[in-house]
């Protein structure tokens, strides 16, 4: 399938250039981040399904749309996917949460796992994976090894950066898996970062360079 689906929407495009200006304050970048992840939720979640259901609205009996039943989940690689979360959950408050710890070796810029906790049932669940920077791919790939290893079977990658070496890395590992994007950006630098990118994005939330 190998879907990447850009997010050109102005607000989005706007958003994301204030967020890769080095002037950018962490409280601005985390409160940008949030307002971005809201809008790229918006979009990652238009083909949830629903069914009718009976209403009375304060004048009288109607049939209207709701989802329906199947859960969603939010998994977040941490910590920098903890940026996208709570703008996702401001949209999607009933959904579960789990959270897959990775970092990356900085020699071998391969990850290396150190927390995992997700909801129980993801096969019964549509999971959506949350990263903001889509770099090498190994980390998002090593992600949806260990969710597709707990049973997860619908998963979508939403991330606000990705290079295109992360791109062609992830779906050769699991081609099946859309990638929602705000932009593609034109190549990783020698140590993994992308260009022109933001820089890191989990040093920039959390004010730790
Ligand atoms: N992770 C980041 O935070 N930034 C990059 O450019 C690449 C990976």
């Amino acid at each position: 399938m190998k879907k990447v689906n850009i997010i050109m929407h102005p607000l989005v495009q706007h958003k994301l250039t204030e967020l890769r200006k080095k002037e950018t304050s962490k409280n601005h970048f985390r409160q940008l981040l949030r307002e971005i992840s809201l809008l790229l939720a918006y979009e990652i979640t238009n083909d949830l399904s629903t069914n009718e259901v009976s209403i009375e609205t304060p004048l009288e009996k109607f049939k209207s749309l709701k989802l329906s039943g199947k859960k969603l989940a939010l998994i977040s690689i941490l910590r920098a996917g903890n940026g996208l979360l709570d703008g996702v959950l401001d949209l999607i408050p009933s959904a579960r949460v789990g959270f897959i710890g990775l970092y990356r070796d900085e020699k071998t810029l391969k990850p290396i796992s150190y927390y995992y906790k997700v909801p129980k049932n993801l096969n019964t669940r549509d999971v959506i994976l949350l990263d903001p920077m889509l770099a090498t791919g190994n980390s998002a790939i090593e992600a949806v090894n260990i969710l597709k290893d707990s049973g997860a079977i619908k998963i979508s990658f939403l991330c606000l950066l990705a290079a295109p070496e992360g791109i062609s890395n992830f779906h050769n590992s699991h081609p099946e898996v859309s990638i929602v994007t705000a932009a593609v950006d034109r190549e990783l630098n020698d140590k993994g970062y992308i260009l022109p990118g933001l820089g890191d994005a989990g040093d920039r939330l959390y004010g730790t360079k």
